[in-house]
């Protein structure tokens, strides 16, 4: 790694575990016996338990690593509301048939419902994870992505209530402190979290709504019995009358029917050192979310404390090594903020997300009859911990109305077991595309 970018006490760990990191001492006794037997510890699988707690219902949660693991307190604290639901739907049908544009209409409305579900948990659990809804800014690459992007306003503005608007290019600066995009587009109704302390939050309340969590207990497998499931793990066997898959980007062998349906992809992030004040409040002048519009997209925003800046993107599809992650993602920070140059790196991480061939989030139930909600298609802060309540719901049999993403077609592809032997591939394939798009605008 270039050591000039590295601050001396560089950890190749998330930035948030510095304020709460996943608890490896919590090893909590595995019990023989449970209504709900939910395998993996994210905030998929936090929200699920919750629900299932306040409807009276006694949830285990197992994680094969410590609770909290997983991409649930790596992320870059994003809280979306659908806007990047609905892509790749042209030619889809509804349920009953119904149109595509129902279709998306249905889906944006969920989307919407899971911020509301984010912000209500919350508020309800008392959870002190410097929440804010401050709006996402999402600059456009080309002038043909700002074309594109109005639409999308408009569509989001109609069916979900955005409070979305564009900011043409020479208004850019009031978003961001760069002239490196062709304006974009403002999303009023999104948040951002801490995320670590959003999990650990959840992890609070799950506990107080009488569940178990119990780290270090790997699923091995899976027995379907007269009433309800056997589940061995690495702690032992649990008897179950239902089971939960919530492992989305890291779904294994457990699990060879979900595993073939969702593509594991790794998305890194760095973190700067403290920056000097001004220069700090200067780079997102409405402390907003930002993300881009390119097909490797980039994402970043600024600490809670207002010190830091967070990049995060898919440096490499795959997992590599911060020495292989900082250097680039560093690079790219750069380009749209030269005046950070100089600044050093004080954290490099990684995590896992899930992308669906249709690059739809899941919810339903496998053929055995094993629940699942899967595929955040790398934005699952809202839309996974609504999913994971919806299935809590199912389950109560209090769910109220089928959510636009449960039971839908859960697409493979010919020879996919879970292997994406493919990845470096499209990640080159779509870093030339972003470049020609780029060169010629
Ligand atoms: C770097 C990064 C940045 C991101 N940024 C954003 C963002 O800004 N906004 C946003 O909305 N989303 C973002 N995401 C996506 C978001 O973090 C995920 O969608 C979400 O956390 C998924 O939660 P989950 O509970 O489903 O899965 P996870 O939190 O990944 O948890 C799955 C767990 O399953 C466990 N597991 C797997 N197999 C087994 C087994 N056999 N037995 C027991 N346990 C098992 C794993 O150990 C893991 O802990 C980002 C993700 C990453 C990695």
């Amino acid at each position: 790694m270039d050591r000039d970018i590295l601050h001396p006490e560089f950890r190749a760990t998330p930035y948030w575990w510095d304020d709460v990191a996943p608890d490896e001492s919590a090893r909590e006794e595995l019990p023989s016996r449970a209504d709900v037997l939910i395998v993996g510890g994210g905030l998929t699988g936090l929200n699920c338990a919750i629900e299932l707690g306040r409807g009276g219902a006694h949830a285990v949660v197992i994680d094969g690593e410590a609770m909290g693991f997983g991409a649930s307190t790596r992320n870059g604290g994003g809280v979306s509301g659908g806007n990047s639901i609905g892509k790749g739907l042209s030619g889809a049908k509804g349920r009953s048939g119904g149109s595509a544009d129902e279709l998306v209409a249905a889906m944006i409305a969920d989307g919407t419902e899971s911020l509301t579900h984010v912000e209500s948990v919350i508020a309800r659990e008392g959870i002190q994870c410097h929440y804010a809804r401050t709006g996402r800014f999402i600059g456009a690459f080309t002038p043909k992505h700002y074309a594109g992007m109005a639409a999308k306003a408009e569509q989001l503005n109609r069916l979900a209530e955005a409070d979305a608007h564009m900011v043409p290019r020479e208004r850019q600066r009031e978003e961001i402190a760069s002239d490196y995009y062709f304006g974009g587009m403002v999303i009023n109704r999104t948040g951002k979290i801490h995320p670590a302390l959003y999990h650990h939050g959840l992890m609070q309340a799950a506990r107080r709504h009488g569940a178990t969590l119990v780290s270090h207990a790997r699923a091995g497998a899976i027995t379907r019995k007269a009433a309800g499931w056997s589940v061995e793990t690495s702690r032992g066997t649990v008897e179950a009358g239902e089971v939960v898959i919530a492992t989305n980007g890291y779904t294994g062998r457990l699990t060879p029917d979900l595993q073939r349906r969702v593509v594991p992809i790794a998305s890194h992030i760095i973190a700067t050192e403290p920056l000097p004040p001004d220069l700090a409040a200067s780079l997102i002048p409405k402390a907003r979310t930002l993300a881009d519009s390119r097909r490797v997209l980039c994402y970043f925003r600024i600490s809670p404390d207002g010190t830091r800046v967070l990049f995060g993107g898919r440096a490499r599809f795959t997992q590599v090594t911060p020495q292989v992650s900082a250097p680039l993602l560093h690079a790219m920070m750069l380009q749209r903020w030269p005046q950070l140059r100089g600044t050093r790196v004080t954290h490099a991480w990684t995590g896992n997300v899930a992308f669906a061939f249709d690059y739809l989030p899941h919810m339903g139930r496998t053929e055995k009859g094993l629940h699942y909600a899967l595929a955040c298609n790398g934005s699952g802060v809202a839309i996974l911990s609504y999913l994971g309540a919806e299935i809590g719901k199912k389950i109560l049999g209090q769910a109220n109305r089928v959510p636009s993403f449960d039971g839908r077609d859960f697409p493979t592809m010919p020879f996919y077991a879970g292997n994406p032997w493919f990845l470096p591939a499209i990640g080159g394939w779509y870093r030339f595309r972003d470049w020609l798009d780029r060169s010629l605008a």
